[in-house]
C-alpha cells in the first residue's frame, strides 16, 4: 500500500482529503485530525533533529507514529534514535 493511500477504518475504501467516507459515509474527521497532528509532530521532530535536540526529536517522532504509523515516520524514529545514540554534531 502506498503511504499516500488512506483507507476508511470502517469499510477500507480509499479516500484522500475528505472528512466523510465516499462509500460508507463514516465520519473521517477524527482520523484526519490525528493524521494532521502526526504530520505536525514529524515537522517538529525534523526541526529538533536539525538543532541537535535528539531526545526531543525521538519523542516527537514516536508520538507521531502512535497517532498515524507510516514507513517514513518509522525511518524518522530510527534516524532520531541513531543520532541520539552516537550524538551526531548538528553542524555537520
Ligand atoms: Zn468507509
Amino acid at each position: 500500500m502506498s503511504e499516500t493511500t488512506c483507507r476508511c477504518p470502517a469499510c477500507q475504501s480509499p479516500f484522500q482529503g475528505k472528512t466523510t467516507c465516499p462509500d460508507c459515509g463514516a465520519d473521517l474527521t477524527p482520523l484526519m485530525t490525528a493524521m494532521g497532528r502526526a504530520f505536525y509532530l514529524r515537522c517538529q521532530a525534523r526541526q529538533a533533529l536539525g538543532q541537535g535536540h535528539y531526545q526531543t526529536a525521538r519523542r516527537l517522532a514516536a508520538q507521531a507514529q502512535r497517532l498515524h504509523r507510516t514507513f517514513r515516520g518509522e525511518s524518522l524514529c530510527s534516524v532520531a534514535a541513531i543520532a541520539q545514540a552516537v550524538n551526531v554534531d548538528p553542524g555537520l
